[in-house]
């Protein structure tokens, strides 16, 4: 955000108080330091004559004494040479933390001007300690008088303020973004409790009954609680599993292992897991057998299609399912469509965020909402696209794309190389 930058005007009587005025307001409501810095130098040439200015900061983890600004304003100077030229006055300002005067013969006069040069050094503060120091430079004027050092002053004193400005802007920003982690975690970790507790209640509930002494249960009844304790066992499993993979696809640490793959089986090895799981489920399978080959992580994009599947399931039972693939030109694209009940459309933008669910589907049936996250993440990684079509009432349509390898043709006589 910047506010108004003032451009200097022709030199009348109140030209001394405007600008001086325009120079506090600048450093008032400007948040951007390099455009402020150059609004207030060239102001401030419209009070006192110099032909190039630059800052220099030291910097508090390398120990250097570093140019952090620069502007040559006459003369035709490089900021180059202008920066060579002002280090000495800026160090003797910034050790000894007052303004300095020096005076330099830059050779022999040319065409009877002098070539003088005349640096003004000052101590740049901010926050009450001295950080660095900055440069007036005039070639071959007159010397600087003392009510061209007290403007200097000022000015190096504004320009400190747009140094803290920009420091506790800094400051503001890093906190916000850490009580924004904050919450973050706080909600992550409440989330995960939840979804461990449920399990783990159960299977301890089970367990517990099981080993009651005074109470003696047949097979049958032991059996049915003892597959519930296994459910709920892998439930667990699964929702670690889950929480590792979206927690290392968020840190971007969980490697891809790209392979050959026959993506036509491994969705017809998918759909067969599935259906050992529900096997009233109803799958039709349009894909050809022949699919182009592709480059992926098949144990991941198996992971993406059992959880297609798995919501298929879960969110329109007894409705017919179908896993479709088109070819398009460079991708593959695979869609499973269900006739379930549809998403509303508020809720679809969000579908593949972290833990979101749509909330009057939550209490009926499990899950973490964690598993479209993960598929988008995993198809991102294959430089692929994911995305939902819906309609209230119809079901829903999620699909993936993958590119296919073009395969680079052999040029004539490559294969003797
Ligand atoms: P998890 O997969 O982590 O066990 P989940 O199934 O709730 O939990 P996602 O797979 O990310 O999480 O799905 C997010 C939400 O999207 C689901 O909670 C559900 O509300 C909605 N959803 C997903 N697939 C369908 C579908 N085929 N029909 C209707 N709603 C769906
Ligand atoms: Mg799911």
């Amino acid at each position: 955000m910047t506010g108004p930058l003032v451009r200097p005007g022709p030199l009348t009587h109140g030209t001394e108080l405007n600008a001086v005025y325009a120079i506090a307001r600048i450093v008032a409501e400007t948040y951007d330091t390099e455009a402020g810095l150059d609004a207030v130098f060239r102001l401030s040439r419209t009070i006192f004559i110099f032909d190039v200015v630059s800052l220099f900061l030291h910097n508090k983890e390398t120990g250097e004494f570093e140019p952090a600004y620069a502007l040559a304003l006459g003369r035709g100077r490089s900021r180059e040479a202008d920066l060579e030229w002002g280090e000495p006055a800026a160090t003797e300002a910034y050790r000894s933390g007052q303004t300095i005067l020096r005076q330099e013969d830059a050779g022999p006069s040319v065409k009877g001007r002098e070539r003088r040069r005349d640096f003004l050094g000052l101590p740049m503060m901010v926050h009450g300690r001295c950080v660095g120091g900055l440069v007036f430079g005039r070639f071959g004027g007159p010397a600087y008088p003392p009510e061209h050092i007290r403007l200097a002053e000022f000015v190096a004193w504004h320009v400190g303020q747009l140094l803290e400005n920009r420091r506790m802007a800094r400051r503001i920003a890093s906190l916000e973004a850490q009580r924004e982690l904050t919450r973050m975690q706080d909600e992550f970790i409440s989330t995960i409790s939840h979804e461990l507790r449920t399990p783990l209640g159960m299977i301890k509930g089970y367990v517990t009954t099981l080993m009651r002494e005074d109470t003696h249960w047949d097979s049958e009844t032991r059996l049915e609680f003892l597959e519930i304790v296994d459910e709920e066992a892998d439930r667990l499993r699964e929702l670690i599993d889950n929480l590792l993979d979206s927690s290392r696809l968020e840190t971007g640490t969980l490697r891809m292992t790209l392979e050959p793959i026959e993506l036509s089986a491994l969705i017809r090895d998918s759909v067969s897991r599935t259906k050992s799981v529900y096997p009233e489920m109803d799958v039709e399978i349009d894909v050809p057998e022949d699919l182009p080959r592709l480059q992926a992580d098949p144990t991941r994009i198996a992971q993406v299609m059992d959880n297609l599947l798995s919501n298929a399931n879960k969110y329109a039972t007894g409705s017919p399912i179908a896993v479709r693939s088109v070819r398009y030109d460079n991708v593959i694209e695979i869609g499973v469509e269900d006739g379930g009940p549809g998403i509303s459309p508020e809720h679809v933008p969000h579908l593949f965020e972290r833990f979101y669910r749509v909330p009057e589907q939550t209490s009926n049936v499990r899950g973490t909402g964690l598993g479209l996250y993960i598929c988008r993440k995993i198809i991102e990684a294959h430089s692929g696209e994911i995305g939902i079509e819906s309609e209230e009432g119809e079901g829903t349509r999620i699909y993936f794309t993958l590119p296919v390898q073009v395969m680079e043709p052999i040029m004539e006589g490559e294969h003797e190389r």
